[in-house]
Order: C-alpha cells, then sequence, then structure tokens
C-alpha cells in the first residue's frame, strides 16, 4: 500500500490511515475523514475496489441462527463462509481456495476439484462482509470452510499476519485456528512461523488403509510421517493440537478403532474433536449413531484423551463440516 500510495504521489503514512479504516469494515473512501479530499477522489479514479465480497446469498439456520454466505468473487468463482454464534463469541469460518484438490472421499468441498487459490484479501474480506452483513462483531477465525490452507501456504501466512497487525484488525493469533488435511512438510514449517495459531488436524483414521481410503493425501504423508511432524510440532510451540476425527458409520467409528487411536496418539499433547459425519449426498456415506460417536469418546476419555464431540451448526442450511461447495458461473 506504500509503494501504490507514493507512486500517486502521496506520502507513505497515509497506507497506515487508509490500511486502519479497511480493518473497520469501512466500504467506501469517502469515509475515510482524515484522509484529505483530493487523495480520496485519487483513490475512487484508481483501480483499487472496496468491499470486493458482496454476498448473493445469505441462509440463515432456524436451529441455531448460524449463517451461511455465498460470495461471488471477481472472477465469477463463489465461495461459502459460515458465520456461527456461540457463548462466547462469534466465530466465522472461513474458505482458503475456490474448491480443493485434497479428493477427500466424504467431502462436498472437493467435488469440483481445485479452481484457484484465495488471496489473502479475499480471505480478509470474508470477514469483513460477513460483519457488515450482520452487524455483528467477529472475534473468532477458523479456517475451516473450502480448501486446503496448506496448499495455498503463502496467502494463508500473509492473511494471518495482516488480521493480527496492530495497526488494522488487531485480531490475536491465539483467536485463530487453522485445519489442515495433513500435508506434513507445511505443519512443521507453521510451527516456526506462527506457533500462536490453532492447529487441528484432520485425522479421521487409526491407520494408513482405512486413512488412504477416505483421503487421498495419505499415500502423499502417511500417519508416521503426519504424527511424526505433530510431534515436533506440539516440541517447538509447546502448544496442544485438535485431532479431527469424523466418525463414519462402519468405517472408522468402532471400539478397535478408537483403542488404535489411542495407541497411535500416546503421550502426544492433543484433544480430539469427534464429528458425527454430515451427509454429504454424492459421497454414499453414512454417519454413525450417536450412541456409538458416545462410546467411542468414553473410550478416548477413559485413557486419558481429553476428547468431544463436535457441536454441528447449521446443518439445515448445509453449513456444517465437509457441506460447504464451490459454486459459480465459471
Ligand atoms: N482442508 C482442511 C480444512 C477443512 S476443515 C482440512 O481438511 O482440515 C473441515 C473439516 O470437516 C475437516 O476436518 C474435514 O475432513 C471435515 N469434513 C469433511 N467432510 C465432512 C463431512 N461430510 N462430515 C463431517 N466432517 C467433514
Amino acid at each position: 500500500m506504500e509503494a501504490f500510495l507514493e507512486s500517486l504521489g502521496e506520502p507513505k503514512f497515509r497506507a497506515k490511515q487508509i490500511f486502519a479504516w479497511l480493518y473497520r469494515g469501512t466500504e467506501s473512501f469517502e469515509q475515510m475523514s482524515n484522509v484529505p479530499v483530493s487523495l480520496r477522489e485519487k483513490l475512487v479514479e484508481s483501480d483499487v475496489n472496496l468491499g470486493i465480497m458482496k454476498p448473493i446469498k445469505v441462509q440463515c439456520s432456524k436451529l441455531d441462527g448460524t449463517r451461511k454466505y455465498l460470495f461471488e468473487l471477481y472472477d465469477g468463482n463463489a465461495i461459502e463462509s459460515v458465520l456461527m454464534k456461540y457463548k462466547y463469541g462469534n466465530t466465522i469460518c472461513i474458505s482458503s481456495q475456490a474448491g480443493c484438490r485434497m479428493g477427500c472421499k466424504f467431502c462436498a468441498s472437493t467435488i469440483g476439484g481445485l479452481r484457484r487459490n484465495l488471496t489473502a484479501g479475499e480471505m480478509s474480506e470474508q470477514l469483513l462482509a460477513a460483519e457488515r452483513q450482520s452487524g455483528e462483531h467477529i472475534n473468532h477465525i477458523v479456517v475451516m470452510g473450502t480448501g486446503e490452507p496448506f496448499d495455498n501456504y503463502e496467502n494463508l501466512s500473509a492473511f494471518i499476519k495482516i488480521i493480527n497487525d496492530k495497526a488494522g484488525r488487531n485480531l490475536g493469533m491465539r483467536n485463530i485456528t487453522v485445519s489442515t488435511c495433513g500435508l506434513a512438510p507445511a505443519i512443521e514449517k507453521f510451527a516456526y512461523d506462527f506457533p500462536q495459531v490453532n492447529l487441528a488436524i484432520s485425522l479421521h483414521a487409526p491407520d494408513d488403509k482405512i486413512r488412504s481410503s477416505m483421503m487421498p493425501v495419505n499415500k502423499r504423508y502417511n500417519i508416521h510421517e503426519l504424527i511424526g511432524a505433530c510431534r515436533r510440532y506440539t516440541d517447538i510451540t509447546s502448544r496442544r493440537i485438535t485431532f479431527e476425527y469424523t466418525l463414519v458409520r462402519g468405517v472408522n467409528d468402532s471400539l478397535h478403532h478408537a483403542e488404535e487411536l489411542c495407541k497411535l496418539l500416546k503421550g502426544l499433547l492433543c484433544h480430539v474433536n469427534l464429528i458425527p459425519l454430515n451427509k454429504v449426498l454424492e459421497t454414499g456415506f453414512d454417519t454413525t449413531a450417536r450412541k456409538d460417536a458416545e462410546r467411542f469418546l468414553d473410550f478416548l476419555e477413559s485413557k486419558g484423551i481429553p476428547a468431544t464431540i463436535r457441536r454441528e451448526m447449521g446443518d439445515d442450511i448445509d453449513g456444517a463440516c465437509g457441506q460447504l461447495r464451490l459454486s459459480g458461473k465459471k
């Protein structure tokens, strides 16, 4: 921004003022009252845009007030984000890519493949646009929408730095969670780059045979490599990892699987988040019965592994985990 302002013949310090306005959610240059009118006019005439992400569809869950946004991007692709209300504040679940190329068999987000990476600006805008539309203040971000964040590492990392910047939005690193399907080398890099950001790993299976049948990424980085990277992550950061484990009926939800999972995670600083599979029509997988999910949970706890069953939100608007989709004209 500084370079851009200098190219307009303006002093660099204006960048900081404009940056602050952007992260207050300002949608027009006219509102930037501490910026001289002459500069505001120049900006209006330039090819930069504000408020690029207008929701083209907003759905509100009757069950829990969760809102799902469909945003059209400048190139015709469209992505989804979900705003969830919790007792302790509001969380936005954002997408990191338009589509996804990881190919997990139970997930709707990967069905049309990958269109492209989202820019850091498009990630921030999902939060700002949802705030503008809802009038709510958002204080947590989970990068758990469509896309594999570590497949777009550079833009993800620019986004985290920008949204955390004190001169802008100043959202705490600890209020951000990034979830990955297990790109092992990036996990270690993330430990050094962002030790304060929460990390979640989509594990979903206790052994390679089952994991590879659900998640093609396991053929690239198997469970041994993945858990190795996780152990190094906890050594470097001293922070607990959340393992997501989607329970699929008859695939990974028996007590035997729970036992194998305990062996795998033994001694690792972690928490297991069980997600009873959400229905995705195309996949043909079934969700675990509630009592089986509870039996799985009890077993993990009896072995001293902290675990919870994720409370699904926005199921009636296809806004729950794994239900977000790519759409758009392209
Ligand atoms: N690509 C990243 C970010 C997505 S996070 C990752 O894989 O972690 C979304 C979470 O929901 C992941 O844990 C994903 O595996 C899980 N998920 C996908 N499809 C699901 C479904 N149908 N039901 C429940 N969880 C699902």
